[in-house]
């Protein structure tokens, strides 16, 4: 399945903001074997915000939303996925239930347009606050408050699917271009795909669909390049 992430919001653009909700997506979507092909930053503005929404959903099985809920003058996402959808937001009783049995409000203390979904929308709860999500098709939009967004994520987690990868990592003292033609050897032997990551050591990542095939090439390179432990020994 391949998915692509909006997140919304001019303080991550401008640096202000960490965008850790892209990182924790991205690892929760590869964990269920679904593909985050995609991830963009818009500001906070209708017209951004509704092309790309229209981009992605036209491309992409799924299409995740963050940021910009809520009733306040620059949270303007539900109104953007509205436009995006050719459609406009309406007062959503399944949201004034819910803002009610859960939330302990009674419609008269809500902000006006906090019940407001686009029009032809679910309502996507938001076991961790009070500013409701919603979907529409295959567009999915969740609240910008990290701790918001992992609880509404996990309420649709089981949408996102694909083929679980297995995954195993080995460090290595030897420097990357030193490795480069075992990693060649590696990936024309064996049916896995290898990521070479620099830092300290350099780490090598292998990735597959077939746990066995992942074992035998991470067996197989495990006994061909020099781990930090090697070198430790050799030095002593
Ligand atoms: P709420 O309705 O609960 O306010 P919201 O959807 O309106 O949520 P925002 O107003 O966009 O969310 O942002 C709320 C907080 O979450 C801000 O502090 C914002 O910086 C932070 N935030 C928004 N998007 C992200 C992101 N992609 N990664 C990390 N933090 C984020
Ligand atoms: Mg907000």
């Amino acid at each position: 399945m391949h998915v692509a992430l909006v997140t919304v919001g001019d303080e991550l653009l401008a640096g202000e903001t960490v965008n850790t909700n892209a990182a924790w997506l991205g690892r929760r979507l590869a964990e269920r074997g679904a593909d985050l092909e995609r991830v963009t930053v818009v500001p906070d503005r209708v017209a951004d915000i509704a092309q790309v929404v229209n981009e992605y959903r036209a491309t992409y099985d799924a299409v995740i939303v963050t940021g910009g809920l809520g009733p306040t003058h620059d949270d303007v996402t539900m109104e953007a996925v509205a436009a995006a959808f050719g459609t406009e937001l309406a007062p959503s009783a399944e949201v004034a239930e819910w803002l009610e049995t859960e939330g302990g409000y009674s419609a008269d203390d809500l902000a006006e347009g906090t019940t407001h979904i686009p029009k032809g929308s679910q309502l996507l709860r938001n076991p961790n606050g009070v500013a409701p999500g919603c979907q529409i098709d295959s567009v999915y939009v969740l609240a910008g408050l990290p701790d918001e967004m992992r609880g509404m994520f996990e309420e649709i987690a089981a949408e996102f699917t694909g083929t679980a990868r297995h995954v195993e990592v080995v460090e290595t003292s030897e420097p990357e271009s030193a490795l480069l033609d075992r990693v060649q050897t590696l990936r024309e032997e064996f049916d896995v795909k290898v990521g070479s990551y620099p830092g300290e050591n350099v780490r090598l990542r292998v990735e597959g669909t077939e746990e066995q095939t992942v074992t035998e090439a991470m067996a197989w390179l495990r006994e061909r390049v020099e781990t930090p432990a090697d070198e430790a020994n050799s030095t002593n």
